[in-house]
């Protein structure tokens, strides 16, 4: 269906109503020549939407028995341009209605989104969390949660994160620890800042950090050799 809506011109001079003489309009349509106020077009229960708001316009205008187009000439340019639309009060509610509910809706769906990648990411954590206490029985429980966060933090690319972490790769699991230790347990990082190349502090915390291992492997924190006897 083609519809021709009718125009409404922002007029650049002083007009008024050829037919009920009211002036200076605001808006108006011209018949043969000659201004006609909106009311005495029948168009005066109409009401203004500016353009800028793509979705709200189509919807107003679908919902619209009656609506006009709004121009106003531009001098500088020599041409009308499209100020907006006259559109039925209840159409253009209707429309707020509906963009209003898509806005939610995209809301809500934005919130679901976010409670998922939250359960994957605390499930990646707490899987981690299970498999640092199971290698690292004696670890304590606030440093094995913090490794785990930490290694699962979102878009880290840390253990957690890489495929080998979301298998839980043993491998993986235990350098997310050593590295833990080094930075937390020995004097790693105050070397690196003493100037100290990373290969030769590495080398010179290892031990240290085999240590701290060696004492969270064991099961209950208790010494193998207690165990034993
Ligand atoms: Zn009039």
């Amino acid at each position: 269906m083609d519809l021709v809506a009718p125009v409404v011109v922002e007029p650049l001079r002083r007009r008024r109503c050829s037919e009920c003489h009211r002036g200076p309009l605001d808006r108006m349509i011209v018949e043969f020549n000659a201004p006609v106020c909106l009311d005495c077009a029948d168009l005066g229960h109409l009401v203004f939407l500016r353009r800028g708001d793509t979705a709200l316009t189509r919807r107003a205008r679908e919902a619209s028995t009656l609506w006009a187009v709004v121009v106003r000439h531009n001098r500088r340019r020599t041409r009308y341009e499209r100020q907006g639309l006259l559109v039925e009060e209840a159409a253009l509610a209707e429309a707020e209605r509906a963009c209003l509910e898509d806005a939610e809706a995209r809301a809500a769906r934005r919130a679901r989104d976010a409670v998922r990648r939250a359960a994957v990411d605390a499930g990646i954590t707490a899987a981690l969390l299970a498999e640092i206490l199971r290698l690292f029985p004696s670890c304590p429980a606030d440093r094995a949660t913090e490794i785990a966060v930490h290694a699962s933090a979102k878009g880290s690319g840390r253990v957690g994160r890489t495929a080998a972490g979301r298998s839980l790769d043993r491998g993986a699991v235990t350098a997310a620890v050593r590295a833990s230790v080094r930075h937390v347990d020995t004097p790693y990082d105050s070397l690196l800042m003493q100037g100290v190349p990373r290969h030769q502090a590495r080398t010179r915390v290892a031990p240290a950090i085999e240590a701290v291992l060696r004492t969270w492997r064991q099961d209950g924190g208790t010494t193998s050799g207690r165990e034993r006897g």
